[in-house]
């Protein structure tokens, strides 16, 4: 299991403890529960001669989810970690709805408007709603962990790939001159500019190896401009051929012009990187190419959650991380801006909105449901509520939804904090795909 972040009197984080611990403390009544998802513990008596370990919080953010590990570097212990699941998506969709009832509503002619085109600027820093959800994502998670367990330093996968590393083969270090982490650089540049696919059969999905446009043989070159990726029948079958001779000349076209986008790929990255600056922690970048390099060094499964253990050249060379149950964490968004609903014309479908709270709970509350035996879905159910208009709550728990439950039988555990929380089951974690 993941550790148990600890807060002292006056809320000020503690060394994590184990499970166990955390266990005996409240069985001994020397702390409380201060929050249930994520498990924290708040001391009941002062602890003067504490001791505190500044711990390293690790970022790797990625699209759909971010993996976040908080990791100690002096034991090598991934204390706890979590995967984020964004809602970019939702925010898209919504956005795009909300676009086309205002565009349908315009190009209705009821009234004399004056036109209001361009008379809005959008300001400095501004980013695409669904790109800075996902930002706020991580700088709300950040936040948070840096309130309940002592963090030190920032590790940040900022880049994919190491520009530096492709363009210059003379580069310092011992990594990059014994070639190995370079070569990492080098494949995540090439997945990039190559779509994740055989340049020849256009399969995905397969292992892919670096191929030389013009065989070494034949004087081809080692430089990036002369490299693709291949699936192993492809490349086998090209064998000593160009690719002009194989029947791709437009592949040797392709591979000369550089990677255009390989700047607009990192943008969120990199404005992410802005934000974290904020938190005043010292920040280490890394890129992607070094989180695999490191991976694959320390024999560590592919996931969100380990791909953040893995980020940096901090990372220690013993990462302990076989305990860890990660948190998935899933954004779920606050509230509706929309004040009532539409009907596809446009027009208002339903009444105002009404107040969001329902005999004092509010959708997304962490609720306890104990229902009594004689009733229907008796038994207790632990979950995420939603409110009905009906009046019963649904609950999302664990196991699944029960519908109708009367708020009678709820008691809240946690207020909504915009976020859906579950562990990831042992037999998942137990399965992972080994690299
Ligand atoms: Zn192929």
């Amino acid at each position: 299991m993941s550790r148990v972040f600890v807060l002292d009197q006056q809320r000020r984080p503690l060394m994590p403890c184990t499970p166990a611990r955390a266990r005996l403390l409240l069985k001994q009544n020397k702390a409380a529960v201060f929050r249930g998802f994520p498990f924290t513990l708040i001391l009941r008596e002062a602890h003067p001669k504490a001791v505190v370990q500044p711990l390293r919080v690790k970022i790797d953010p990625g699209s759909r989810t971010s993996g976040l590990a908080v990791v100690n570097d002096t034991t090598g212990e991934v204390v706890w970690a979590a995967e984020l699941i964004h809602r970019g998506e939702q925010v898209h969709q919504a956005l795009t709805k909300r676009r086309e009832v205002r565009r349908e509503r315009r190009s209705r002619h009821t009234r004399y408007r004056q036109p209001r085109w361009r008379n809005r600027r959008r300001p400095t820093g501004w980013l695409p709603p669904s790109l800075e959800s996902r930002i706020q994502n991580v700088e709300t998670w950040v936040a948070r962990l840096s309130r309940w367990c002592p963090l030190g330093a920032i590790s940040y996968e900022a880049a994919r790939f190491d520009t530096q590393a492709l363009q210059n083969p003379e580069i310092e270090g011992t990594e990059y001159q014994h070639g190995a982490l370079a070569g990492y650089e080098l494949k995540e540049y090439l997945l990039l500019k190559w779509g994740h696919k055989c340049a020849y059969c256009k399969r995905t999905g397969i292992p892919l190896q670096v191929e030389h446009i013009v065989p070494k043989m034949r004087g081809g070159s080692h430089r990036v401009g002369n490299l693709t990726l291949a699936c192993e029948k492809c490349n086998q079958k090209k064998g000593n051929q160009t690719a002009h001779e194989f029947g791709f000349p437009h592949i040797q076209a392709q591979a000369q012009a550089p990677l255009k986008d390989a700047a607009a790929a990192n943008n969120t990255r990199w404005a992410l990187y802005e934000r974290l600056k904020r938190t005043g922690l010292p920040i280490e970048t890394s890129t992607g190419g070094r989180t695999k390099w490191n991976r694959k060094r320390r024999g560590v499964p592919k996931t969100h959650w380990l791909d953040a253990a893995n980020v940096g050249p901090s990372t220690p060379e013993l990462l302990r991380w076989q305990h860890v149950r990660p948190w998935l964490i899933r954004a779920m968004g606050q509230q509706n801006r929309q004040m009532c609903r539409m009907d596809k014309r446009g027009f208002p479908r339903t009444k105002a909105k009404k107040k969001s709270t329902k005999h004092d709970f509010q959708t997304g509350d962490i609720v306890r449901a104990v229902v009594p035996a004689h009733l229907k879905n008796s038994g207790v159910h632990v979950g995420r509520m939603a409110a009905k208009a009906s009046g019963g709550f649904t609950i999302a728990t664990k196991k699944g939804t029960v519908t109708d439950i009367s708020y009678r039988y709820c008691t809240r555990l946690q207020r909504n904090d915009g976020y859906g929380y579950l562990i990831a089951i042992k037999e998942e974690c137990d399965s992972l795909p080994l690299p």
